[in-house]
């Protein structure tokens, strides 16, 4: 189920896997437009660059993503203004801003093929009771120099002209081609299970192999490691997309009461959230609002939470790592600092991991399915001898069984039909049906039993 139109619609570059121990100036663990991006502003220093992915440059949310190049994310900037004031909402926009003008300009520059055209991005409500979050983020983009459209009419809308929709696989395969012309060296299918941090450098295992550099970047969309607490920071949100046959307007929208988004494709058809599930994507989340990127200790370097605006998000935190491996002053360090832990945000977390718990508790003892009821091509966790088993019948009736505990942090998984994947809702791991992982921060498949 999970080939995206995008996946589609684009020939897939090959690269090897690493198979030997290697030496690095940079090493960007993971090949996303958040790595790439990054790979690509620093083609041009004097330092060797590599990037490495666990599975093919591209294939996780970059390439699953609807692609709106847009600098109205949703109501980001009240929340910003609320959690902490207008010059931080404005910093957020002013960066974003910026990064919307590089993108069309690298576009042009590069002469990108990648179906790049503008549009205007719309937010919009029904309820009545939403109006006043319109307006209060009408008047913040406002007082930052836009010029906001609005329409009245059954509901509520606010717009941005100049925001763009794309082909993020064909954009983001553009700037690879140029990364390999500066050499910068790419390896798939090539994972990062531990990162040791010596005295002046880092040794990074990945495979079976060791890779030694002066800095590290994590651009992995979620942390797979446990230190800073970082788990606890973000979470996950998951959406399904599709492809509509029907192209309603040239514009995008995102509504603000049940998230349904719309974004022009070609002619005939749109890429739409909510009603249709071609694909499935997530994204990280930060507690706060506001993306994690910066330096996590000395030249080690973290990219998290993107909250489902990655696209000119991407490009934000490529300057901004630049600038923080060569010691150049950022105008927006301060405002994406990663540090930053407080524990009111993280009551969404306890409450979610409380629930978890009590729920696998409550399975444990009462709510465990007979195994006799699985239907084919379905899942569930059973209990059999006083032990539970994450099981799935396959389409023959074979039954597949699964330790029920995600490797992560063993909170216990549920079984999606509609993905036909195993999920685990305290960081939304996703293995398939037959437990191999596909979607962080487990790095680990599901155990066999
Ligand atoms: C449904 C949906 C719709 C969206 N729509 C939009 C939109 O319209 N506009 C917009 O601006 N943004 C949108 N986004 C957000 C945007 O797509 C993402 O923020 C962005 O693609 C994230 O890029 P990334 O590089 O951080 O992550 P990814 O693309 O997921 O890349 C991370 C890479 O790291 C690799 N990796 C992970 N762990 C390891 C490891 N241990 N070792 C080696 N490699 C590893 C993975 O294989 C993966 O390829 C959307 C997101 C979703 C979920």
């Amino acid at each position: 189920m999970n080939q995206s139109y995008w996946q589609k619609t684009t020939q897939k570059k090959e690269f090897p896997k690493l198979n030997q121990d290697i030496k690095t100036d940079i090493l960007i663990i993971g090949g996303g437009l958040s790595g790439v991006m990054l790979a690509y502003q620093l083609r041009n220093s004097h330092f060797q660059v590599t990037v490495i992915d666990k599975d093919n440059l591209g294939s996780h949310t970059s390439g699953h993503t609807t692609a709106k190049v847009t600098v109205l994310h949703d109501v980001i900037y009240q929340k910003i203004n609320q959690y902490y004031d207008k010059q931080h909402a404005l910093l957020y926009y002013q960066s974003n801003k910026r990064a919307l003008l590089d993108i069309k300009k690298i576009i042009r520059k590069e002469h990108i093929d990648c179906s790049y055209q503008e549009n205007i991005a719309y937010l919009y409500t029904s309820d009545i009771k939403k109006y006043p979050l319109l307006e209060k983020e009408k008047q913040l983009l406002t007082s930052f120099g836009e010029h906001v459209i609005e329409k009245n009419g059954t509901g509520k809308m606010i717009g941005l002209k100049n925001q763009a929709v794309f082909h993020p696989l064909q954009y983001l395969y553009a700037i690879i081609d140029i990364c390999c012309r500066f050499h910068v060296q790419i390896y798939e299918h090539s994972l990062a299970k531990q990162i040791i941090r010596h005295h002046d450098h880092y040794t990074v295992k990945v495979n079976d192999h060791i890779v030694t550099c002066r800095y590290v970047v994590h651009a992995t969309r979620y942390p797979f490691f446990k230190k800073g607490m970082y788990f606890m920071k973000i979470f996950q949100s998951q959406a399904y997309v599709g492809i509509s046959s029907k192209k309603d307007s040239p514009n995008s929208y995102l509504s603000l009461d049940d998230h349904h988004s719309y974004r022009p494709l070609n002619d005939h058809q749109a890429i739409v959230i909510n009603n249709k599930n071609d694909w499935f994507a997530q994204d990280s989340m930060p507690l706060r609002g506001i993306p994690y990127i910066g330096r996590l200790y000395q030249n080690e370097f973290i990219i998290y939470g993107f909250q489902k605006w990655g696209m000119t998000l991407s490009h934000v935190s490529a300057q901004l790592i630049k600038d923080l491996i060569y010691n150049n002053k950022n105008p927006y360090e301060e405002l994406y600092s990663c540090h930053y832990f407080s524990l009111s945000f993280s009551k969404q977390y306890f409450s979610l991991m409380k629930k978890n718990i009590l729920k696998g508790y409550l399975l444990q003892r009462y709510q465990t399915v007979d195994s006799e009821q699985i239907e084919r091509k379905s899942g569930a966790i059973i209990k059999k001898n006083h032990r539970l088993y994450a099981l799935y019948r396959d389409e023959n009736g074979k039954d597949h069984y699964f330790s029920p505990y995600c490797p992560h942090l063993k909170c216990l998984i549920h079984f999606n039909s509609k993905s036909q994947t195993w999920s685990c809702p305290c960081h939304q791991s996703v293995y398939d049906a037959y437990g191999q992982v596909l979607e962080g921060p487990s790095i680990h498949d599901l155990k066999k039993c």
